[in-house]
């Protein structure tokens, strides 16, 4: 199409450690003509995940990694702009995995059509979309919450982490949430109904946690490991259930020292499913229908809310990402790419 250009992020380099600015790099390129079949995208929402920074390692994973001089991978809400596939139309709104760029190229293939008058176009990245996804997952298949038991979620005013307590409490679960800072322990207390809310900053987080579970806890859907997993570890009750479902305290640490196997372990619990029970969510993608009728009536009931954290325009996506990784997001992170 002519005149037409792409605005994109790639990695420029490997991180060690903590990623920087410098790993990411902003590229500009004119959009090629479509082939038979295939459909331009224009970009409009980004989602920002914890996942993206072990896509950044050249590491064995459960996915492959990013390429070093390759666009950033990522879901996206994209809209039609020109179309040569007549499964499509021009202004249809798409679910895609178009990753950290402004224009993308489709087959059509890993589309998903959207319907903007059923639910906000963002919550197809969030709490209708893969984090939403995970927390009931998780939960339904590993946590498997009950009346009147204890379940703690940790990182719980995040993406998964909010679901996984507004879920177990309809399930009648008694819910503790760990979350950094007085902000977002106030938020999951008074609008999502928490029964506690923790801040792991706090000095006094390992005694203050265990005073918040006097009948110790029964389920803990873990999303952090390091320092929240050392307080919560010694209060499980016989028969736990631990939904391992992210590390994400672990994610800028290298290959162990040989000295502390604990990271390297529950890495490994997480990415190679063992049975303290790590798990991918799309292992249980059959249940996605289910998901979607369930959430969605938890939504219109007032049951199941949810935050988003908005951050206008692509080239903030790297600084947004770095504030990921050390809890500036507050609320589903989210990129609007355009308008
Ligand atoms: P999120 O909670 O919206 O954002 C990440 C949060 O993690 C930050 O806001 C921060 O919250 C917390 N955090 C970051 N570093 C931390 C540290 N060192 N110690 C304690 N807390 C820290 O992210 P999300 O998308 O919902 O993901 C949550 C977890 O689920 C991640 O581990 C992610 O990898 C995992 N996940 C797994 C799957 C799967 O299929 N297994 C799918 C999706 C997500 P605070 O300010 O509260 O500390």
């Amino acid at each position: 199409m002519a005149n037409q250009h792409v605005t994109r992020i790639v990695l420029a380099s490997r991180p060690s450690g903590m990623p920087a600015a410098a790993n990411f790099r902003l590229e500009r390129e004119t959009v090629r003509d479509l082939a038979e079949g295939e459909i331009l995208l224009q970009i409009l929402y980004l989602s920002l995940d914890p996942y993206m920074r072990g896509r950044m390692d050249d590491a064995k994973s459960y996915a492959k990694p990013i390429e070093v001089d390759g666009v950033m991978e990522g879901g996206t809400v994209a809209r039609v702009v020109r179309t040569r596939n007549a499964v499509f139309n021009p202004g249809d709104i798409v679910l895609s995995h178009s990753g950290w760029q402004s224009h993308a190229i489709s087959n059509g293939s890993d589309l998903k059509k959207l319907d903007p008058g059923e639910a906000p176009i963002t919550t197809a990245l969030g709490i209708l979309g893969m984090p939403g996804f995970t927390a009931y997952a998780g939960l339904r298949n590993i946590g498997k919450p009950k009346a009147g038991e204890t379940l703690v979620v940790a990182a719980a005013s995040g993406a998964v982490g909010s679901a996984v307590g507004q879920i177990a409490r309809i399930f009648g679960s008694r819910v503790v949430g760990i979350a950094g800072g007085r902000e977002k322990c106030a938020y999951l207390r008074d609008e999502l109904g928490f029964d506690a809310a923790i801040d792991h900053r706090s000095s006094d987080f390992p005694a203050e946690l265990a005073v918040a579970c006097p009948e110790g806890i029964d389920i803990y859907f873990e999303n952090v490991g390091g320092h929240v997993w050392s307080a919560v570890f010694p209060l499980l009750n016989d028969f736990a259930r631990v939904p391992v479902c992210g590390l994400i305290a672990h994610y800028n640490e290298g290959a162990s020292n040989g000295q502390d196997q604990l990271p390297a372990v529950m890495r490994a619990i997480l990415r190679k499913s063992l049975t303290l029970r790590g798990f991918i969510q799309r292992e249980f993608a059959d249940q996605r229908p289910d998901f979607y009728r369930e959430a969605g009536a938890w939504i219109a009931e007032g049951r199941l809310k949810y935050k988003e954290d908005i951050v206008d325009g692509l080239e903030n996506a790297p600084d947004a990402f770095l504030g990921l990784l050390e809890g500036r997001n507050f609320g589903k992170l989210i990129i609007r790419v355009g308008s």
